[in-house]
């Protein structure tokens, strides 16, 4: 068995060439997101992010959470906000659904850090782990936008409902977004489940490797 065979085994998921998917919109090769010399940008970015004191969670947080990866990725995976690890090491998805996400992206063979760039719509922990309030979502989210605007990636995944419904400013339900191809400003947009969400509900992670099949697909068709 190979490597990959292996990791999607223990995901309890077939191999990729066992799986069908359709594109229901053509994928566009240039995304609407413009950019020029982004080094300034980041680097300012990158100040503001941890001195932020917009809403409420910078009283509680450890530190910010900025987001991890290659600044020119082609693929771009959004999370919800950071959990207990993520505010103690400064790493978005580095518990246990983190783990998840990093088997998921080898078994499509990709590796974070490697043409992968990874943040979340928060940038502080919301305490005991709660979901996101609109209010906290309305303050940071312009921050994850202009990382993406910055990334420029060729492709979005949105993991989880906050992900999903703030890019797309909908509040429409997962089950209802995943399937067919978004965009977020131009850029393609695919909707899956959030890896936390995975762990509880593993019949639904079958779900979420057709999604990211999807995103693959969708990604080569460039
Ligand atoms: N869940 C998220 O949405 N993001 C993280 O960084 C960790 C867990």
């Amino acid at each position: 068995m190979s490597r990959r065979e292996g990791i999607l085994a223990e995901m309890g998921l077939a191999p990729i060439w066992r799986l069908r998917t359709r594109l229901e919109v053509p994928a566009s090769d240039s995304p609407a997101v413009s950019g020029t010399d982004s080094s300034f940008e980041w680097t300012a970015l990158k100040q503001a992010v941890p001195a932020c004191t917009a809403c409420g969670l910078h009283k509680s947080r450890t530190q910010t959470v900025f987001g991890v990866g290659d600044e020119q990725a082609d693929w771009m995976l959004i999370g919800e906000a950071p959990g207990a690890e993520e505010d103690r090491l400064g790493e978005p998805f580095v518990g246990q659904a983190g783990r998840l996400l990093d088997n998921m992206l080898a078994a499509i063979d990709l590796k974070r850090g490697e043409k992968v760039y990874i943040a979340n719509v928060l940038k502080c922990r919301p305490p005991g782990n709660r979901n996101p309030q609109p209010e906290e979502v309305a303050k940071c989210a312009p921050h994850l936008l202009k990382q993406i605007e910055l990334v420029r990636p060729k492709l979005i995944v949105a993991m989880g409902r906050f992900a999903a419904q703030t890019l797309l400013g909908t509040d429409a339900s997962i089950a209802s977004l995943r399937g067919r191809l978004h965009r977020y400003a131009g850029v393609p947009l695919v909707v899956t489940y959030h890896p936390a969400y995975l762990l509880r509900n593993l019949p639904d992670k079958a779900k979420a490797w057709a999604d990211l099949v999807f995103a693959r697909k969708t990604m080569t068709g460039f």
